[in-house]
């Protein structure tokens, strides 16, 4: 698997010119498990870049978004988080501490508007977000002491 030529070709389907530093900030961020936020892509791409500023990381994750390269994970999340999961999924949101988990689209099939969606409004796919308390947070308000929680490091 040559990763440059798949990098040109996923950057020519979505019309982005192919640097370097762009291939390095996206195969970085699919390195990343979870939801990144730039600040995260940022501190690992410094390891091979060490001259890149966060706000060119920002701005390279913004174009990816915006050409559809990647998503947002969730426009209502307050702060730019990106997905490297390209599977159509949903999201659980910590309404504490903003922990992102995904949750795999058949777990909430069929979604389906009952009646029109607004006057010339195209729809194109469905993003639900299930906002509610993680478990550490659950815990930590209930529990002085500290528990360990298989949702702890996902977000
Ligand atoms: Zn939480
Ligand atoms: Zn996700």
């Amino acid at each position: 698997m040559d990763r440059t030529a798949d990098f040109r070709a996923l950057c020519r389907r979505h019309g982005l010119a192919a640097t370097h530093q762009r291939q390095l900030i996206y195969e970085t961020l699919m390195s990343l498990t979870g939801h990144p936020s730039p600040e995260m892509v940022y501190e690992r791409v410094r390891r091979k870049i060490p001259s890149i500023s966060l706000a060119t990381v920002y701005k390279n994750l913004h174009t990816f978004v915006e050409r559809g390269v990647l998503r947002e994970v969730s426009l209502h999340h307050g702060s730019l988080r990106v997905d490297a999961n390209h599977e159509p999924h949903h999201h659980a949101v910590c309404m504490k501490c903003k922990s992102i988990v995904d949750i795999q689209e058949e777990a909430l099939t069929p979604i389906r508007l009952r009646g029109a969606p607004p006057a010339g409004f195209q729809v194109e796919r469905f993003a639900v977000d299930v906002l509610g308390i993680c478990a550490a947070c659950a815990a930590r308000s209930h529990r002085p002491r500290k528990t360990a929680s298989p949702f702890d490091h996902q977000s």
